[in-house]
């Protein structure tokens, strides 16, 4: 005969017990011994194909067998097996004292308690779970802050970032006070604020291959509120290698995305976007803007996944990938189908360690430096306004976008926007002399090595855009 140990939150369906007596030679035959006993946990056990559910480790006696095969594995008169529903805090939780909540925090989520599909086991599973927020920006704003008051019982932090007044228009963790200060610090002090019972983990690092998989293991579910593409293949990585079910959520302009990714069985990033874009095709926020309120709803609907998973309850997003449209107030849902050629987790897998997600993407870990003084083809901005006060004969042009140009201008400069440069050469003389600028000097990069090629000689980049005009010329002239 051997022990197997029942968990908390399956003891329900196991009449109770903690303990159930069975007998059986392997493993397997242990476990299939002990759902004949109660058959109820099956469905906590094992997927409708009959395998044992990924969230659901085995250990024997103190052994981690979950790479071993159950039908193999042998057991001995006198053995015990333990059942640990990874999501309840992997060996640890067996030999800790089964959590509790105090009068206070059965007063804080009275809500929750008196809801059949939480309940008490349901805020003691969200009690015992440990979630990880990669980025606490746009997405991990509203997560840090509803994971906390819905009583997560740790949650980690990922970021290394400070926040500034660019992002308070959606980072609502954040206030005013707290520009330039440490992300981190700002996100953990707010939600401590809001759920004191929440142990919170600063991690002050740049995800990296040489970091993920040590950060991500401690943790039951990752949720991904990134913003680049090297971390959203490096956390989708890290997650199947590690078994760990990816709560992904993505932001543009008006249109956000969510998903569960790696999640029992489900597609992974990968089978969705085998490549990532070409750089630069696709622009970050910062780049191409983003409506304020839209990663509250997206991350709200990571939120809601999250803590759907970890009480167990409901339809997980699981290769459903939900498509939202603020413009016109619709969701649609695309179905997402795992890719049995997907290099980490279809069934030829390539990918078997974390590789170099900048090289993957073309994304280089660091913008190359600015070179000290002005380069080769570009011009200072305190030189332009002096050839502007001397009355040189020169074209300043604005290769920025009209409602860019109403937010702030040089006076003296001629608007044609990046995109109508080609069909608007003609309005300009390959004799005449020029400095293109834009906001901080990329696009207005591009716009000179058009023109260069379009057979202009005398082609200057105003070094740091309007950001340093406003710096270094006119500080009148707000920065956005
Ligand atoms: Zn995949």
């Amino acid at each position: 005969m051997a022990k197997i140990l029942i968990p908390t939150p399956l003891r329900q369906y196991a009449g109770k017990h903690d303990t159930v007596e069975v007998a059986g030679a392997t493993v397997g035959e242990a476990l299939a011994a002990l759902i004949g006993q109660h058959p109820d946990l099956r469905r906590h056990l094992y997927s409708e194909e009959g395998k044992l559910r990924s969230f659901v480790n085995v250990y024997l006696n103190d052994e981690d067998i979950r790479y071993l095969s159950k039908e193999k594995t042998p057991v001995q008169h006198g053995d015990t097996l333990s059942i640990v529903p990874s999501i309840a805090g992997g060996a640890v939780a067996v030999e800790a004292p089964p959590v509790t909540l105090s009068k206070e925090e059965i007063l804080r989520y009275s809500r929750h308690l008196i809801m059949p599909e939480v309940g008490m086991d349901g805020q003691l599973k969200l009690k015992q779970a440990k979630v990880l927020l990669i980025g606490t920006g746009g997405l991990g704003a509203p997560l840090g802050m509803y994971l906390a008051a819905a009583g997560i019982g740790r949650i980690g932090l990922v970021d290394f970032d400070v926040v500034d007044f660019t992002n308070l228009q959606r980072q609502v963790i954040h206030g005013t006070k707290d520009v330039g200060r440490k992300k981190l610090d700002s996100a953990a002090e707010t939600m401590t604020d809001i759920n004191p019972y929440v142990r919170i983990d600063r991690h002050e690092v740049a995800l990296s291959s040489e970091n993920a998989l040590d950060i991500l293991k401690d943790y039951d579910i990752v949720v991904d509120g990134t913003d680049n593409f090297p971390t959203r293949y490096l956390v989708n990585d890290a997650c199947v290698l590690l078994g760990k079910p990816n709560v992904y959520g993505s932001i543009f302009r008006f249109e956000g995305q969510a998903t569960v990714f790696a999640y029992q069985g489900g597609p992974c990033y990968r089978c969705l976007y085998p490549e990532p874009p070409p750089p630069g095709l696709v622009p970050s926020c910062a780049e191409g803007g983003v409506l304020g309120i839209l990663p509250g709803v997206v991350g709200l609907i990571q939120a809601t996944e999250t803590v759907k998973l970890i009480l167990g309850k409901g339809e997980p997003l699981v290769g459903r990938l939900m498509l939202y449209d603020a413009l016109a107030m619709r969701f649609r849902e695309l179905k997402l189908r795992k890719n049995p050629e997907c290099p980490i987790c279809g069934d030829h897998r390539t990918i078997t360690q974390l590789i170099d997600y900048h090289q993957f993407c073309g994304v280089p870990l660091h913008e190359p430096a600015p070179a000290p003084g002005t380069a080769e083809g570009e011009i200072d901005a305190a030189e332009v306004k002096a050839r502007i006060d001397r009355g040189d004969d020169f074209l300043l042009i604005d290769v920025r976008e009209p409602h860019e140009y109403q937010i702030c201008c040089i006076p003296t400069a001629r608007l044609i926007p990046l995109g109508e440069l080609p069909k608007r050469v003609h309005e300009l003389s390959t004799a005449d002399d020029i400095v293109c600028h834009c906001k901080s000097g990329m696009r207005s990069a591009k716009a000179v090595e058009f023109l260069k090629q379009a057979g202009f000689r005398k082609v200057k980049n105003l070094k740091g855009g309007i950001l340093a005009w406003s710096d270094k010329v006119d500080p009148r002239v707000p920065k956005y």
